[in-house]
């Protein structure tokens, strides 16, 4: 059975989708389904923290959990946070715990601040520079959506450019790949064919530099976005040999 390896719910500040709701939606197109809350250390927003207590999510939906449902983290990485996130995640039986660069130099990269005075070469190579400083140290499993970047830089193009920033994707490629762990398919931006074709070459090196894996996720916050685009990130997939997966309490299963 196929996963959606990335789903929120009500435990994630920016989520109000309740569970039971995910499930129907996945349920109704074959998939199972990983909750990735949000744990992001320090972020407030509209004032709800991006945390919650571990032992409340996994009383709540241990009757959920089995062979179609896990229950994960996605943890923001950021070298303010590499110590919480480290406890935090020694706090539950997780079965999965994406890393994501959701931060850079403290700003929430999805707003403009951060863009302020700094065109997209500088940008855009600070954000890789940082995701593979973290990449390189952070207890995770896979690496979470390498084209976050993409979904609110303000430049006429936001793609991910691979040629551009070939020395600096290759980096963080090597140390996934050297430290066994693996990159997520993150379907959010497939709507747009342009950012799919943006990530071939990125997905491509991978395969190349021996990384075999990926876990596929909507990002889904809404139960309309649950599942979305799986078919093509099927065939995105299988295009690159690359073997879809997911986690069974931080261990790879094959699907
Ligand atoms: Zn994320
Ligand atoms: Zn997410």
């Amino acid at each position: 059975m196929i996963f959606d390896s990335h789903v929120h719910t009500k435990f994630s500040a920016d989520s109000g989708m309740l569970a039971v709701d995910a499930l129907d939606k996945a349920k109704s197109l074959d998939l199972g389904v990983v909750f990735t809350e949000h744990f992001d250390y320090g972020l407030e927003l509209y004032g709800k923290k991006f945390a919650f207590d571990p032992a409340a999510y996994m009383s709540e939906y241990k009757n959920l959990r089995g062979d179609k449902v896990r229950l994960g983290v996605e943890v923001g990485l950021r070298k303010s946070a590499r110590a919480a996130n480290t406890d935090f995640i020694t706090q539950a039986d997780f079965d999965f715990v994406i890393g994501s660069i959701h931060l850079v130099d403290d700003y929430d990269i999805y707003y403009p601040d951060f863009y302020v005075g700094k065109d997209k070469e500088t940008a855009y190579r600070k954000y890789f520079q940082q995701m593979a400083e973290e990449a390189a140290v952070a207890d995770y499993d896979a690496l979470g959506h390498i084209d976050y970047i993409c979904r609110a830089a303000p430049y006429d193009n936001n793609e991910i450019d691979y040629p551009t920033f070939s020395a600096q994707i290759d980096n963080v490629l090597k140390i996934v790949v050297e430290r066994e762990k693996i990159l997520e398919l993150n379907t959010r931006r497939f709507y747009s064919k342009l950012a799919v074709e943006e990530l071939v070459p990125v997905y491509k090196k991978y395969r190349e530099l021996g990384g075999r894996f990926v876990t596929i996720g909507s990002d889904a916050h809404k139960v309309e976005a649950v599942g979305n685009y799986f078919n093509r990130a099927l065939e995105f997939v299988h295009e690159l040999d690359l073997t879809p997966v997911t986690f069974c309490e931080r261990r790879l299963e094959k699907l």
